[in-house]
């Protein structure tokens, strides 16, 4: 029986868009048509942009950055039109989370969660906008006094993953914008509606036009070319950290342009004996099972004393087989679909070799069939050790590997095992555990008792090869700028030549 017939209510026609030039769309290309991966059928249709497109974009972009109609403005006025942005989101909310429910599949409960978060980022970003601030020195001497100025780098290209298509993009755009920079967005290629969206939105708010612009397309092509662009002064990419390496090349090879990386992750969850085990246990089902695991701080790896282990894993399994997979479109669902084939086969070959290699399954393991669309049960893999697969790649689905420890310094040992540091949390009664394992883990977000808490006031961005450079709150807002020196000499000039 078809399962997800009841709840869906798909487009009678997949929704067509143009690309977002210059404060307006344009149409009239060959266009990639997108299938829900919940229902497997198609919902959106997205131009393919061409090289010359992108060129028409970054030029845009430069025009408006050059022409000062945004940089120039007071932080007051770039305010006003972020809290603008924000009120239409508010209004906008349902329909943009029922767009990102049929190209993602994640849950309508959590896409209008995520919007909400969106809107914060708006509003966070209108307060940083409007204390952006350089530095002065007054200790130069009686004759000099130096002022450091925060200026806007200037064209910036953003390049987006799929996971998060709309969230990822609002911890980004706002502090941009907050810096008086201008931009070229390219989301991914199955994931681009709500991107596209925003331009309209942001119009509506009174951006001036060519400050926001999208090319859609595939990374391969239009995304390649975005990186190569010599024209573009700084490029903010969020997504694996294989293309994340390529892209540093592409830097280096074009215009060393400026970089910002938001990469992978392998995500420690340390839980010590003395933690309150059905809180850490919730939280470990959230942080593996939340986005269907396809998230870059997925806690995937738990390491849990080994006095407490069989206890913990047994209330862990509990709480994991009580997690509702389902259709993406109804409101009781906890956990979509897998966003796409692709990434569907490698969760699944994960889940093949970490029975191959030892490593024994204590609940899920295997694919959901209900009917249509890809779901898998989330899983959990105890007796896994360092030199498995998935113990050290990331996998980026709903796989939890459990090791256990008998020290504190074997607990941190452990979450520093890997190529990545992006996030990491401890549970654990004890101040003295909390503070010493949050200083030694190496990682850029850590949540003490808590997992994926926060808000776009904290900065966000990794350690190691997860990435350089942080977003959102102030630290993001600086991150789009670039700092000068100004001396100023005043009073007779002491002369050089006599
Ligand atoms: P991905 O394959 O690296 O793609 C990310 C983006 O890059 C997409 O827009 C993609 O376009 C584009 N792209 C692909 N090849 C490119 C190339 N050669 N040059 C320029 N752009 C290219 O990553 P993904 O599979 O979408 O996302 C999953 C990864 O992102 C995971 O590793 C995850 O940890 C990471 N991630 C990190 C964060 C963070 O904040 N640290 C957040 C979310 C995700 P197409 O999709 O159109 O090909």
């Amino acid at each position: 029986m078809d399962k997800l017939t009841k709840t869906f209510s798909a487009p009678q026609a997949p929704r067509e868009f143009g690309f977002w030039l210059d404060g307006a769309w344009e149409g009239g290309r060959d266009l990639f048509e997108r299938a829900s991966p919940g229902h497997g059928v198609p919902v959106t249709r997205t131009p393919r942009c061409t090289t010359s497109d992108l060129n028409a974009a970054v030029a845009a972009a430069r025009r408006a950055f050059e022409d000062r109609g945004w940089a120039g403005l007071s932080g007051a006025d770039r305010a006003g039109v972020l809290l603008r942005t924000a009120e239409i989101l508010r209004r906008r909310r349902d329909e943009i989370a029922f767009w990102e429910v049929l190209e993602n599949g994640k849950p309508i409960a959590q896409a209008r969660g995520e919007i909400d978060h969106c809107i914060a980022c708006f509003e966070v970003g209108a307060g940083a906008a409007r204390l952006l601030h350089g530095d002065s020195f007054n200790s130069l001497g009686d004759g000099l006094f130096g002022m450091v100025l925060r200026e806007p780098v200037g064209v910036v290209g953003l390049i987006t993953p799929w996971n998060f298509p709309f969230l990822i993009l609002c911890e980004r755009v706002p502090f941009i914008l907050a810096s008086g920079c201008t931009m070229v967005v390219k989301p991914s290629e199955v994931t681009s509606a709500t991107t596209l969206m925003l331009g309209e939105v942001l119009a509506e708010a009174g951006l001036p036009r060519g400050v926001y612009n999208v090319v859609t397309g595939s990374g391969r092509t239009i995304g390649q070319a975005l990186t190569e662009h010599p024209d573009v002064d700084m490029l903010s990419f969020t997504g694996s950290t294989a293309v994340g390496r390529s892209v540093v090349h592409a830097a280096a090879d074009s215009n060393f342009k400026k970089l910002g990386l938001e990469l992978g992750g392998k995500n420690p969850i340390i839980v010590f004996a003395d933690a309150d085990l059905e809180d850490a246990a919730d939280g470990a089902a959230f942080g593996i099972s939340f986005n269907t695991g396809q998230c870059c701080v997925s806690s995937s790896r738990l390491i849990v004393d080994h006095r407490v282990a069989a206890e913990f894993e047994a209330i862990l399994v509990q709480k994991m087989k009580k997690i509702v997979v389902g259709d993406p479109l109804d409101e009781a669902t906890q956990v979509g679909a897998i966003t796409t084939d692709a990434q569907n086969q490698t969760i699944l070959s994960y889940i093949d070799k970490g029975k191959a290699e030892g490593a024994r399954v204590l609940t899920g393991g295997a694919a959901l069939d209900l009917g249509r669309g890809s779901y898998i049960a989330p899983t959990l893999f105890s007796g896994v050790t360092r030199g498995m697969s998935i113990a050290r790649d990331e996998i980026f689905g709903p796989v939890l590997s459990s090791f256990t420890f008998e020290t504190t310094a074997e607990a941190i040992g452990l979450a520093n095992d890997t190529v990545y540091g992006l996030a990491a949390s401890v549970w654990t009664k004890n101040i003295d555990t909390a503070l010493t394992v949050s200083r030694r883990v190496r990682a850029g977000r850590f949540w003490v008792n808590c997992i994926m808490a926060g808000g776009p006031e904290m900065p966000l961005g990794g350690f190691k090869q997860s990435g350089w450079g942080r977003e959102a709150g102030v630290y993001g807002v600086e991150e789009y700028t670039q700092v000068k020196s100004v001396h100023v000499e005043f009073g007779k000039r002491n002369h050089w030549i006599p």
